[in-house]
């Protein structure tokens, strides 16, 4: 597909979705801006969550009925804001939302009978379905009276975003994308509306990428289509020099490089999926974060161009795992640490920070399911104790400390300001040196929130 003039592909997040109000927020964004010709929608806040609590294990009947039910409520609730004065177009639309909800009941009733990950994922792809329906639906009322209308078409992201079949965290198969993308999507003629998050593997099963993976399908779909620009809206205006959800002091910041932006999104920025700059650094697409709600307040541009010294913002990471492994058979050996990577890489656990003494390996996994006791099954930690002690801690969060930390240009040293910041706090680990970009450490959990506003505010000031 060759470059059309300015292709924009926008995403839409869950919260940027979550009621009648909101979708026509971000419908009026797409109209007011002609080069948005592709937009991938997350499912509407909170619908996500609820599938997740649907797929759980021990779920009763009596819990699955009022799940779905919650999930039917809040799709009728925007439909009802659609169609006020049609009631024939109303009962189109929620006859094809009950269908979808018999359809969740259905696939629900199936998972309670016999558990699999590949009905959990396709259960988990509901909250996207529902949500690109009923958007279409407002697109097509909000350009009824519109002359010069573009063609709108709703496609299943299953026919493009083709994966892999690990279901939960599905990767992407790139060159089946890009061609698959070729073939269906007519650009720039049509505009298209999809689902983010969905996949399909090559077998036809649904698969997800994750949760908040709806970013990622995005940047995907705009290298397949080779887009200029990816927009990510959102509900903060742009990204932040820390969660503005805690750190009231958090200022937006107007420009980043992607690499201190992929360094924040890798430590627990919500704002953006990690994975998300990987194809727009590949494919040299301009990236955008806005928020929906107030879409003229502007936002961070990502940019390749490096930022000046000093640190740029610090993000969080809950629900932490620290695994120590000691032996004293390490001291002067040699292959202790190979022979514990075979073993964690035979379990396909991924390992985020690391940190060795003579005798000792620390090391840190992300926990997302909160419960640090499973993180490491039992089998694997039977073969690590037959040459070292393991010992397993939980309820950390891991503060990074996100910037361009040049030794050679630091006026006032940042790094100096970050350790008095630290002084009256409780660190259980640190990395330093091994990135340019960052400065890690990890902190009990409870006193993680103040501990980043504390930082915050000496540095920033
Ligand atoms: P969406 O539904 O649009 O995908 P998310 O909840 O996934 O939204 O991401 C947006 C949230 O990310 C914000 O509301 C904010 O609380 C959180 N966040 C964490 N760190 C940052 C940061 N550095 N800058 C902006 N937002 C951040
Ligand atoms: N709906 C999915 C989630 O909540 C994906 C996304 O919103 O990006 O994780
Ligand atoms: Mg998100």
């Amino acid at each position: 597909m060759s470059k059309v003039s300015s292709v924009t592909v926008a995403k839409f997040g869950g919260t940027s979705l979550k009621n009648y109000q909101s979708m026509v927020r971000c419908a009026n964004i797409v109209i007011e801006e002609p080069s948005i010709k592709v937009v991938v929608l997350s499912a509407s806040a909170g619908v996500t969550n609820l599938l997740v609590e649907l797929t759980a294990k021990d779920v009763s009947d009596a819990i699955a009925s009022t799940l779905i039910d919650n999930i039917k409520n809040i799709q009728l609730d925007i439909s009802a804001g659609l169609f006020e004065q049609k009631q024939i177009e109303q009962n189109r639309v929620n006859g094809y939302v009950l269908n979808l909800v018999h359809e969740l009941e259905y696939a629900s009733q199936m998972l309670r009978e016999q558990f699999s990950l590949k009905l959990v994922d396709e259960i988990l792809s509901f909250g996207e379905r529902f949500s690109s329906y009923l958007f279409t639906e407002i697109m097509t009322e909000l350009l009824s009276n519109v002359d010069d209308k573009p063609q709108l078409v709703r496609f299943d992201a299953r026919r493009i975003i083709k994966t892999d079949s690990r279901f939960g965290h599905a990767r992407p198969d790139l060159t089946a994308i890009k061609q698959q993308s070729q073939l269906s999507l007519n650009l720039p003629e049509c505009l298209y509306i999809t689902q983010g998050f969905v996949g399909e593997d090559s077998f036809g099963n649904t698969t997800t990428l994750g949760r908040g993976g709806s970013d990622f399908s995005a940047a995907l779909i705009a290298e397949a289509i080779n887009a200029d620009k990816l927009q990510i809206w959102t509900d903060v205006a742009g990204i932040y020099s820390s969660d503005p959800r805690f750190v009231t002091t958090a200022k937006p910041i107007k420009a980043l490089s992607f690499n201190e932006a992929a360094e924040l999104a890798t430590f627990g920025a919500k704002v953006l999926h990690p994975a998300t700059l990987l194809p727009a650094i590949r494919s040299q697409i301009d990236v955008f974060v806005g928020s929906s709600l107030e879409p003229s307040a502007g936002g961070t541009h990502l940019t390749t161009k490096p930022s000046t010294s000093g640190v740029r913002a610090i993000a969080l990471r809950e629900n932490q795992t620290l695994v120590t492994l000691s032996s004293p058979n390490m001291l002067l050996a040699s292959g202790f640490l190979a022979r514990v990577f075979a073993i964690l890489a035979k379990y396909e656990l991924s390992v985020d920070l690391i940190t060795t003494s003579e005798i000792s390996v620390a090391l840190t996994f992300d926990n997302i399911n909160g419960v640090s006791e499973g993180i490491l099954p039992q089998e694997c930690i039977t073969e690590l104790e037959d040459f070292c002690a393991v010992s397993i801690e939980g309820e950390l969060s891991l503060v990074a400390v996100i910037g361009n930390h040049n030794p050679d240009h630091e006026t006032i040293s940042s790094t100096e300001l970050l350790f008095k910041s630290l002084g009256d706090y409780q660190i259980r680990m640190i990395c330093h040196g091994a990135s340019r970009h960052n400065v890690c450490f990890l902190v009990k959990q409870s006193i993680a929130k103040n501990v980043v506003t504390n930082i915050h505010d000496q540095i920033f000031g």
